[in-house]
């Protein structure tokens, strides 16, 4: 676009609608071959490569200014036509548990308009960690009826770029390392398959994050999971189960009458089978409606033989019309109780960040 052209016309109710950044272009996002190739299309030595790469993924640095080991004519050239990466923040809120909640914004290109976007850092003080919760989508498509994001419908999917930067500007802005990344922010992972495996490959890879230590959560995209255990990738899979029937399940997650429950064990069952991980079974607790002791046994029953972890989640208020309920501390441990008899491993999710909406279902870009 040349700079006298009219910016172009972008439709979208939430959007917020920016001029067209330029550079368009970003370095984050690049592997290390990538920024080999660029550093000899600019006609620089290989080692400029292995140094940018340093200062992009491992010292997580924004700033070409304070890349003190480039030349500053080169760091002119390469700002020029490259931005370090794309996204911007645009707040940063602190929750009374030390939850910090992000927003950032994605750039606007000829074909997408800006988007807010959030990511949630949990500090966990007993084990001094770091967790990064990160979005692969704005919004959401799969419109499960107890999660804010779903509400918001489906904007857009994030570039691998968008994806990385997520926790690049986490790590940056915390100055503390982020050894944990979960993939339970906005969106459904798998409806953003490639994008989301590159930048896993990059988190890995590049900015050295443990593959054991990045989990990708999925509302049961069956095709996917059977695609995703032939990526040879240690990741931890979680699987949003959320009742052991179709009965319960459907009423839920609309998701389940394209992909029933048998056909969503019988792909975990199958994921298990070839990458020989232990899987997480996510099951968020709502009141009157998949927290009885029916369900507890007939979960208890379903993933019998499956190598698997239970997580309960206590449901996050979303503040809907015809919100659910959570059911009594109680209650939750009764179904724990339940689950455990039949030989598994159960914990309860801790509630971070509630105050500021920083909840797993919670994030729908709402700033208080
Ligand atoms: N789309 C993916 C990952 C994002 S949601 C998925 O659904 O798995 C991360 C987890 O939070 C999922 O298990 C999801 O079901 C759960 N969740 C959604 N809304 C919630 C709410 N209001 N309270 C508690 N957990 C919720
Ligand atoms: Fe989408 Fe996950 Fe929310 Fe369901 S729970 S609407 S899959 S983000």
């Amino acid at each position: 676009m040349t700079s006298c052209a009219p910016p172009p016309v972008l439709e979208s109710s939430t959007a917020t609608v920016d001029p067209i950044v330029k550079p368009a272009q970003f370095l984050v996002g690049k592997t290390a071959d990538e920024l080999k190739a660029l550093m000899k299309e600019l006609g620089q030595p290989a080692f400029r490569a292995e140094q940018l790469h340093q200062w992009l993924y491992v010292k997580c640095e924004r700033d070409y200014d304070k890349m003190t080991n480039l030349a500053k004519g080169f760091k002119e050239v390469l700002a020029a036509q490259y931005g370090v990466g794309p996204l911007s923040v645009v707040a940063d809120q602190q929750s009374a548990d030390g939850t910090r909640k992000f927003l950032f914004k994605t750039p606007a290109t000829e074909k997408k308009p800006s988007q807010n976007i959030e990511s949630v850092l949990m500090h966990f003080r007993d084990r001094d960690v770091r967790s990064v919760c990160i979005s692969s989508q704005v919004g959401c498509a799969v419109d499960c009826s107890f999660c804010a994001t779903g509400k918001m419908g489906f904007k857009q999917n994030l570039t691998v770029a968008e994806i990385v930067d997520q926790y690049l500007l986490a790590q940056h802005l915390s100055g503390e390392e982020v050894r944990n990344i979960v993939f339970m922010g906005q969106g459904e992972p798998l409806l953003n398959y490639d994008n989301v495996v590159q930048a896993i490959r990059i988190l890995n890879q590049s900015a050295e994050v443990g593959i054991r230590h990045i989990t990708v959560s999925t509302s049961g995209i069956v095709p996917k999971i059977y695609q995703l255990a032939e990526e040879n990738m240690q990741i931890v899979l979680a699987v949003s189960l959320h009742a052991p029937d179709d009965e319960t399940r459907s009423r839920i997650m609309p998701i389940n009458t394209k992909w029933p429950v048998a056909d969503l064990m019988e792909a975990v069952h199958a994921y298990v089978a070839k990458t020989k991980r232990r899987v997480t079974i996510e099951y968020v607790m709502l009141k009157g409606v998949n927290d009885s002791q029916a369900h507890a046994h007939d979960l208890g029953r379903l993933l019998k033989g499956l190598k698997c972890n239970v997580n309960l989640i206590p449901y996050n208020p979303i503040g809907d019309e015809y919100d659910f309920e959570r059911p009594s501390n109680e209650v939750i441990v009764r179904f724990l109780d339940t689950v455990m008899t039949y030989g598994k491993k159960v914990t309860v999710r801790l509630e971070r960040g509630v105050d500021i909406a920083a909840a797993c279902g919670q994030l729908a870009n709402q700033y208080q």
